[in-house]
Parts: C-alpha cells; sequence; structure tokens
C-alpha cells in the first residue's frame, strides 16, 4: 500500500486503525466485513484438508490454500483483528483471546517451564495480580516483585532475590500500571534480562502490559519487550460492551501462543471481533477526546482542597527517572488515574454515592467516566500490606476519564467532593 504513494510513506498507526487487516475483495466488495459465524469450515478436498492440517500444526506449507478448520484454532474474522492488532502495535504478527485475562493465563501458560520463577513489576493489575499469586503459585511458580521499575539498585535486588530461587521464566512488565499509573524503564528491563540471560544461559522474554496507554500511545515492542499484551477490553474496544485481549510480538512467539490457544480454547470470538475492528476505527478520536479530558480533571483534582494528590502522568516531576522514562516511552499522558482524598473508605464512599453523571463501575476506557474505590473493589483481591506497600490505601480512588463535555465532569465531581 505504501509503495503506491508518490512519497512512499507508510500509513500512521490512525490510518491503519480504519484499513489494515480487512480487503473488500475478499469478502465480494463489502465496505466492512461479514460476520462468520460458524464453528467449523468445509474442506475442499480430502488432501487439502490433510495439507491444512499440516501448515497448522507442523507450521509446514504443503501448498494448501490459505483457509480454517475449525473456529477454536482460528477463524476470518479472528485473522481481521490480529492482523489490524499487528499493525497497530508494529509487531509481525498478534493472537486475540476472550479477555485480558484470557491473553494473560494463556501467555504465562505458555511460556513458563517447571519451576521457574516469574518477575514482575509492581503494582500489578489485580487479575495479574491473582493469577500469579493464587492459580500459577500453586502450580509451583514462584513470583518476585520489583516495586520500583525506574531504580537500577531495585530492579537488580529483584534479579538477584529471583534468581537465588532458581530460573526466571519470564518477566511480566505493567507499565503504566493499574491503578497508580506507576511506570517501568524498558531499557533497565531489558537490561535485567540480559543479565538473566548470562546467568541462567536463557533469556526470559520480557512481556509488557500496555492496557493503560495502548498502541497510539506506547509501543513497547520499540524499547525491548518481546511480546505486547494488551485488554482490548478497555480502551480499543472503548465501549464497555465486550471483553478482549491481545498479544503481540515475533510470528514464532506468537505462533507458540496460537497453539497453546487452541488447547486452552480461549480465542476471540467472531462477533467481538467484528465489534472490536469497528471500535478502532474511532480509537485515536477517541482517546485524544479522552485524554484531554483526563487532563482538565487531573488539573481540578490538583487543585481541590478534599483531594490529597493525583498520580496522572502529566504531572510525574521533571529530572525525575520516571520522567525520563515517561518521556523515551510515552506519547500520551492517557485518562485512567488514581487520585487519594483527603479521608478514608467512608468518606470515599460518601463522595462516590453523590455522583450523578460519573458511572461507579470498574473498568476503563470507556466513552463514559468510570470511578471507583479500588482498595474495596478492583484491588480488594489483593491483600492489604501489599496493596498498600504501592500507593492503594482506602483514600484511593480510580477515574478512567470518558469523552464526555468536560464541564459535566468537572461540575459533577465538584458537588461530589462536597460530602466529604
Ligand atoms: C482489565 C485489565 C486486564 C484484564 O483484562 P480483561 O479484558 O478484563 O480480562 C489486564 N491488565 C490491565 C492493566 C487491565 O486494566
Amino acid at each position: 500500500m505504501s509503495a503506491d504513494l508518490p512519497n512512499d510513506r507508510a500509513p500512521s498507526a490512525e490510518t491503519l486503525a480504519i484499513s489494515a487487516g480487512y480487503d473488500p475483495a475478499s469478502a465480494r466488495g463489502a465496505a466492512k466485513p461479514p460476520v462468520y459465524l460458524t464453528s467449523t469450515f468445509v474442506y475442499p478436498s480430502a488432501a487439502a484438508a490433510k495439507d491444512l492440517h499440516v501448515a497448522f500444526f507442523d507450521g509446514v506449507d504443503a501448498g494448501a490454500a490459505p483457509g480454517f478448520i475449525y473456529a477454536r484454532l482460528g477463524h476470518p474474522n479472528l485473522d481481521m483483528i490480529e492482523a489490524r492488532v499487528a499493525a497497530l502495535d508494529g509487531a509481525e504478527d498478534a493472537a486475540c483471546f476472550a479477555s485480558g485475562m484470557a491473553a494473560i493465563t494463556t501467555t504465562l501458560l505458555a511460556l513458563l517451564a517447571p519451576g521457574d520463577g516469574i518477575l514482575h513489576t509492581r503494582p500489578l493489575y489485580g487479575g495479574t495480580d491473582a493469577l500469579i499469586y493464587g492459580e500459577l503459585a500453586r502450580l509451583g511458580f514462584p513470583a518476585f516483585g520489583i516495586l520500583d521499575a525506574v531504580d537500577p539498585a531495585e530492579v537488580d535486588r529483584a534479579v538477584d532475590a529471583a534468581l537465588a530461587a532458581g530460573p526466571v521464566g519470564v518477566i511480566w512488565v505493567e507499565s503504566p500500571a493499574n491503578p497508580t499509573a506507576t511506570i517501568a524503564d524498558l531499557a533497565l528491563i531489558a537490561a535485567a534480562a540480559d543479565r538473566i540471560a548470562a546467568r541462567q544461559g536463557r533469556r526470559p522474554p520480557i512481556v509488557v502490559d500496555n492496557t493503560f496507554l495502548g498502541p497510539l500511545a506506547s509501543n513497547p515492542l520499540r524499547h525491548g519487550a518481546d511480546l505486547v499484551m494488551t485488554s482490548l477490553t478497555k480502551y480499543a474496544a472503548g465501549h464497555s460492551d465486550l471483553l478482549a485481549g491481545g498479544i503481540s510480538g515475533s510470528a514464532a512467539l506468537v505462533r507458540r501462543l496460537k497453539q497453546a490457544r487452541t488447547l486452552f480454547g480461549t480465542p476471540l470470538d467472531a462477533h467481538s471481533c467484528w465489534l472490536l475492528l469497528r471500535s478502532l476505527e474511532t480509537l485515536a478520536l477517541r482517546t485524544a477526546r479522552a485524554f484531554a479530558n483526563a487532563r482538565a480533571i487531573a488539573e481540578y483534582l490538583r487543585g481541590h482542597p478534599k483531594v490529597r494528590s493525583v498520580t496522572w502522568l502529566g504531572f510525574l516531576a521533571e529530572g525525575t527517572p520516571a520522567r525520563a522514562a515517561f518521556e523515551r516511552q510515552y506519547r500520551g499522558t492517557g485518562s485512567t488515574f488514581s487520585f487519594k482524598i483527603a479521608g478514608g473508605e467512608a468518606e470515599a464512599f460518601r463522595m462516590l454515592d453523590r455522583l450523578k453523571v460519573m458511572r461507579m463501575a470498574v473498568s476503563l476506557g470507556g466513552t463514559e467516566t468510570l470511578i471507583c474505590h479500588s482498595a474495596s473493589t478492583t484491588h480488594y483481591a489483593v491483600p492489604k500490606a501489599r496493596r498498600e506497600a504501592v500507593g492503594v490505601d482506602d483514600s484511593t480512588l480510580r477515574i478512567s476519564v470518558g469523552i464526555e463535555d468536560p464541564a459535566d465532569l468537572l461540575a459533577d465531581l465538584e458537588q461530589a467532593l462536597e460530602a466529604i
């Protein structure tokens, strides 16, 4: 496509979000893709059936025309959304899953070998934390947290602690992290992976959960990540009406995840693929508006006497390692952040119950503004000590700013904060 342009310009992510992954010629010229609601696919001949299986399971091209076998292994709408997600992430390939957690579970189980440890940044999304410290710990995968992933001494300390216990199978990075928007320095993480490789002779893949900023503001693959994971439920879907997860990276790693996905039964269904493809067309518009609204709200909150602190990325102090990493890695300040009110759970609940425009719900990245009390909802299952170590206490509220008229959002906050 780029070759047709007079100056050989490669299309930008904003353009790819509208066009990549679907060719109208593949569906009788339909401008928008059909939804292929079928669980299985008819083989054109017995020999072609065999060739398709050889290609899928052995990765050997036996000359079969491209085709599908059974929807759990792959289907047309999945191909479309994966091509678009890969294009946005700047990756060779992508795999899409029934939810962000389906992507995370499939990835960790596919990458870990028996006895491997997981090195991870802190804080983690509540579900990831519960998976790693619950189900995966139960299966014998110990976990080691990095409390401040922009501090070389702290990264070294965590690496040493992990290596003392055994091999490291994967490095899981969440940046910016949920709910505090804490960021990791990906160059430091890549150096840690090199150091681990030198010690154990196997480089643990670095997986970055990029849900908070998404592909238009953040491309971890350009900064040393091997895989980038996104809960597509959030900004990509953007309307709080479906669950989906995506993982992008090299063709070889993604192929491995697709094989595991076939057996774990975690692919994304055709209808959700179709909705996501449609949602991505407006991703740039929605995030630009939400990011601008978030700036207005963060600035308002920072000046409010009932608010003790605001962890919006735009407020990272100049001259700090976090600010430097932010400037190297990201092109936007995001629209989900947390703030602490002057008070505890009782004051937080009183304020939340007075909101009229903002909806009280978990999740983020939708058109509507959502707000919740982290300790009693998204991070309820995270033990209090681990939660408080990363700054999530009873005064913490997380807000995901939507695309409403910002004046209405500010007025709503103004009247609700009077309850404190
Ligand atoms: C929501 C979320 C997930 C999990 O995604 P689901 O689609 O809800 O399964 C993982 N990581 C982060 C940072 C999230 O916000």
